[in-house]
């Protein structure tokens, strides 16, 4: 199951009690179906719970309800739901008594806090989704109408939820990418399991960031000492194949050797083995002598042949 489906699930697990509230979640419901009540359908669900509590709290209002079982078109081994009320009569009925249609909410079925949450439990549970927090933080919800969007919004925000409104595919679309509002929408509608389990989403993200953005700075050390061998190492090459070796005097020669020899040596590991060890700094002292005498021949027109030079 998705996380969306979780979410859906869990909210379902403690159904709505006072009748005030279920009208107001059935309200929502019907409010905001794309069809309703010209056409029978209501709405159409994955969640066999919802279709199920939403059919009996419509039931509870005297409709005659239908719930249609038919598999997914895309995916195969998934049941969707469609809850839909064929009765002409019981449709003009619910019309008139919740003031269907295209004008603005009536907050009359709002007034009480407990309602404009059942309202905004309905509106996700029939026409909200929200994308797996591991992938991205994003919760939605169809508002069809930028009337409604405008609505819906003044119900959220007095319940403290701040919805952005885009729009897409001609419908208004109201919704949450700050993972704080999405926990906070979701301990709303009665989710707070998947709230948690969202925190811990985050949780583990920052730690895995954290992760990554220290790898990624020991890497550019890493990086750093190797192009610093190598340049130590191109210097050195420089010498040998112009002016010899000998040209270095004993400590620098000997260190030289050493350093061409055994290209991924640490300066510590090239201190501890030279005939007279000397310290790390020290080591790294001698390679920048090296260069430097290898820069000053260079700066003396000391070249390559060129068949090498190429290379
Ligand atoms: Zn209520």
């Amino acid at each position: 199951m998705s996380f969306c489906q979780d979410v859906k699930q869990e909210v379902m697990k403690t159904p709505l009690r006072a009748f005030h509230c279920r009208s107001a979640m059935v309200y929502a419901i019907l409010k905001l179906s794309k069809s309703f009540p010209q056409e029978p359908t209501v709405f159409t669900t994955e969640n066999k719970d919802l279709a199920e509590d939403a059919a009996s709290m419509l039931a509870e209002m005297g409709a005659i309800v239908d719930i249609r079982r038919d598999l997914h078109r895309l995916r195969a081994d998934t049941e969707v739901y469609t809850v839909s009320i064929e009765h002409e009569h019981t449709r003009a009925l619910l019309r008139d008594y919740y003031h269907l249609g295209k004008s603005p909410l009536d907050w009359s079925f709002l007034e009480k806090s407990c309602c404009r949450v059942a309202f905004l439990r309905g509106l996700f549970l029939a026409y909200g989704s929200m994308a797996s927090p591991e992938k991205e933080y994003h919760l939605e919800i169809n508002a069809l109408t930028p009337l409604f969007a405008e609505e819906l919004y003044r119900v959220a925000e007095n319940c403290g939820i701040r919805f952005k409104v885009a729009r897409r595919k001609g419908c208004e679309i109201l919704y949450l990418k700050e993972s704080e509002q999405i926990e906070d929408f979701l301990t709303l509608i009665g989710a707070p399991v998947s709230s948690m389990k969202l925190m811990e989403v985050k949780v583990m993200k920052t730690v895995r960031n954290h992760v990554n953005r220290t790898t990624n700075c020991e890497t550019a050390n890493l990086n750093k000492t190797v192009s610093a061998a190598a340049g130590q190492l191109q210097d050195i090459r420089f010498i040998r194949d112009t002016v010899g070796l000998s040209y270095l005097d004993e400590e620098l020669r000997e260190l030289a050797q050493l350093r061409l020899q055994n290209s991924e040596m640490s300066l510590r590991e090239l201190a501890a083995t030279l005939s007279q060890p000397i310290s790390r700094s020290g080591v790294n002292h001698r390679l920048k002598r090296i260069s430097d005498i290898a820069q000053k021949l260079r700066e003396q027109g000391v070249a390559l042949p060129e068949d090498e030079n190429e290379g």
